[in-house]
């Protein structure tokens, strides 16, 4: 039987940190002191645990970090995952998400390995606005030449993320809604959660959906674009067709009724919502030389445990037991 939690909610999403180190410091992801905090796991691990879950119904699967760019031999990870098949024996989706400043040499490597698709984070399109961010020098032109890449490379649609934070930069809407256009990339906001290490979140910090929709008009009206319940992000097309944005609004617009996701760290735990307080050791299962049926059974029983949804902003709110990095986002 295909895996389903007890909410009904299908888990089909996968997304593996394959390593805790970054290259980046992002002022508002990492607090600049601390760097890796975990180990990572031979890729036939990860490799095995993925094809388990193929097997019980994960179709899709996102390779991410820290920076997953930085971990030797993902080219050849990515072609092992390219082989597996899922349960109704179609082969996997597989994509990247990263910070992109490695990705102008391995675009075309990691299409040729199987990749489908990338997601490059940035959070400014002006250099030094960028560097300010990101707290590496020159940054900028190398994630520029990645975005182009990838591009060339053919892993479309190349999808940009942005997160906005209030008083930093939010007047990069309008940028980057020229910068979308310009550059034929899928821009997608995403709405700060508080999964910061430095816990500088607050509620006045999160630049709402129904703002970025407000400023971004002002620059072009924008046409709705339908979208299935399951998707994460609200889609809008601008009015002359050129250009798409959306914004991932899990604060003010929560989507746990139809979240599909597990994640597995790069110590290869399982975390069944970003926000879990607890994980579960997998690897562990694997070390004391669980069989395929008893890791199949270990996950089954996991899944029971995926939570409802987050409790961003309420009362009763408890941080997560890792922070956006050492997870994987
Ligand atoms: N290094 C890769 C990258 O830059 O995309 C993958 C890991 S990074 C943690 C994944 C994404 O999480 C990035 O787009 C980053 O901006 C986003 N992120 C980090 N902290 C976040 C937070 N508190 N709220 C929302 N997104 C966050």
């Amino acid at each position: 039987m295909l895996l389903s939690d007890k909410f009904g909610r299908a888990i089909t999403d996968l997304r593996i940190s394959i390593t805790d180190h970054c290259n980046y410091k992002c002022v508002y992801c990492r607090t600049g002191n601390e760097g890796a905090l975990y180990g990572d796991l031979p890729f036939a691990d990860y490799l095995r645990m993925t094809r388990v879950l193929a097997g019980l119904g994960v179709k899709k699967v996102r390779l991410t970090g820290g920076e997953p760019l930085l971990r030797k031999g993902i080219v050849g990870f990515v072609r092992d995952l390219s082989q597996l098949r899922s349960a109704d024996g179609e082969p996997l989706e597989i994509a990247l998400t990263t910070n992109g400043h490695l990705l102008a040499e391995m675009a075309q490597p990691l299409k040729g390995a199987g990749l489908h698709r990338v997601t490059v984070s940035m959070d400014a399109v002006d250099p030094e606005r960028f560097a300010r961010i990101t707290r590496v020098p020159n940054g900028y032109a190398n994630v520029l030449a990645g975005v182009r890449a990838a591009k060339r490379a053919g892993l479309e649609p190349v999808k940009v993320n942005c997160v906005l934070l209030r008083g930093f930069n939010e007047d990069q809407i309008i940028p980057f809604g020229k910068f979308a256009r310009d550059e034929g990339v899928v821009l997608r906001f995403i709405e700060f959660m508080p999964l910061e290490e430095d816990r500088v979140w607050s509620p006045d910090v999160v630049v709402p959906l129904d703002e970025i929709l407000t400023r971004m008009v002002e620059f072009r009206p924008l046409v709705e674009i339908p979208h299935a319940h399951s998707e994460t992000a609200r889609r809008y097309r601008f009015d002359d067709g050129i250009g798409e944005i959306g914004i991932i609004a899990p604060v003010t617009h929560p989507f746990c009724g139809h979240c599909s996701r597990i994640r597995i760290t790069s110590d290869g735990k399982i975390r069944t919502c970003l926000f879990s307080v607890w994980d579960h050791d997998l690897y562990a299962q694997i070390r004391r030389g669980a069989t395929d049926a008893q890791l199949e059974q270990f996950i089954r029983g996991v899944i029971q445990k995926k939570e409802a949804r987050h409790h961003i902003g309420e009362p009763d709110f408890v941080p997560a037991s890792r922070t956006m990095v050492h997870i994987g986002g």
